[in-house]
């Protein structure tokens, strides 16, 4: 690390220990995080956000900040989950780690009982040694019948825990797919999607579409409408993809907003009438501001669409649909460009 770098992340955290301090929110991590974030300035939609805060004057208290996190710390609710989940798993553990422990010890003292009385019974004891005897293995029996229908209990209780647990697992596994601003696939869900799709194209032969979705002019309608507004479209265009879509396609946010649409068993001309539908429906939709119901107009979309072929990767499908994407956008927007579009217009 140069110096340069080091005094700037200096910087960075001493910008976000500032703003900690001036608006009265404790210390936590996930709280020193975000602040640090918005100090860098990379994440442009919490910045946006936050900005608007500001100028709203609304105060940044605990609860506003504590919802800043679960949107924009890719991480943070999951995280705190699985490590809540992780905890509950380990303190069962410890407990029914105890009780094997108990059972264990009594296990072995009733054990020695047994050995002494049996080595005092070929040895010959009296009638009253006998009784005493008797009452005392008979209360060492109790004992033991006691620990270990505590055993059973605990691990009766484990049994119910653990199911809950893999409930709880599974749950969390499912929300770190899902974009939490838009409610689709996200990004890691889209990675491991369209792995697997190439992988079925190249097993079974059929064939396989993607299309890539950029909004058009988006910076511009953030810049005038503000950035809650903005997300607004995102959420817009993400229900108008899944919409138009069906059985094992998937639609995910790729990123800011890009989005991507996977068509398992469906070829290019399929894969240009799905595009043309979605790019219909978000031009056809007419924008109100939700708060006074004020005209934003419409906004449009441009999409890349290209089809598998059986020297591709996902990365040479995903690269190949992009070039569409950006001769869509070179030649006007609001168009779909599918691979033999882009030969035509390369060739003109
Ligand atoms: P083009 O037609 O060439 O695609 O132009 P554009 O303005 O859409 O593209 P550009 O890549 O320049 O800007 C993308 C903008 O998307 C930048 C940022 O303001 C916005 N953006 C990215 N992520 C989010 C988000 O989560 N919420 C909101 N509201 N805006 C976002
Ligand atoms: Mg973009
Ligand atoms: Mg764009």
């Amino acid at each position: 690390m140069s110096e340069q770098e080091f005094k700037l992340a200096l910087s960075y955290a001493n910008a976000a220990m500032k703003l900690l301090k001036r608006c009265e929110i404790p210390a936590y991590p996930h709280f020193y995080e975000l602040l640090y974030t918005y100090a860098t300035g990379v994440n442009v939609p919490l910045n946006a956000r936050m900005n608007e805060l500001f100028r709203s004057g609304q105060p940044l208290t605990t609860d506003v900040v504590e919802a800043l996190c679960v949107e924009f710390l890719k991480s943070y609710d999951v995280n705190e989950r699985i490590t809540n989940v992780s905890e509950r798993m380990h303190a069962r553990i410890e407990s029914v780690n105890d009780a094997i422990d108990t059972a264990m010890l009594t296990a072995e003292s009733y054990s020695g009982s047994l050995k002494v009385a049996s080595g005092d019974l070929d040895r010959g004891v009296s009638a009253d040694d006998l009784k005493s005897m008797t009452r005392q293995l008979l209360s060492e029996t109790q004992h033991m019948q006691k620990t270990n229908s505590n055993l059973e209990d605990q691990l009766e209780a484990s049994r119910e825990d653990i199911s809950a647990l893999q409930r709880d697992l599974e749950e969390v596994r499912r929300e770190s797919m899902i974009d939490s601003l838009t409610k689709i696939a996200n990004r890691k869900s889209f990675d491991e999607s369209i792995d697997n799709a190439v992988e079925d194209a190249v097993r079974t032969g059929e064939p396989l579409c993607l299309i890539i979705v950029d909004i058009d002019h988006f910076k511009t309608f953030n810049d005038t409408f503000g950035h809650q507004t903005g997300d607004q479209v995102l959420r817009l265009v993400a229900t108008t993809l899944k919409a138009n879509i069906k059985g094992r396609d998937l639609a995910a946010r790729y990123g800011g907003e890009e989005f991507m649409t996977i068509l398992p068993t469906t070829d290019i001309a399929g894969a240009v009438i799905v595009a043309e539908n979605i790019r219909k429906a978000i031009h056809a939709k007419e924008l109100l501001k939700r708060s006074t119901n004020e005209k934003l107009g419409r906004i449009t979309a441009s999409f890349g669409v290209a089809q598998f072929m059986p020297s591709d990767t996902s990365a040479s499908l995903i690269e190949r649909a992009d070039r569409c994407l950006y001769a869509a956008k070179n030649s006007g927007r609001n168009r779909v460009v599918s691979e033999q579009e882009l030969a035509k217009i390369i060739a003109a």
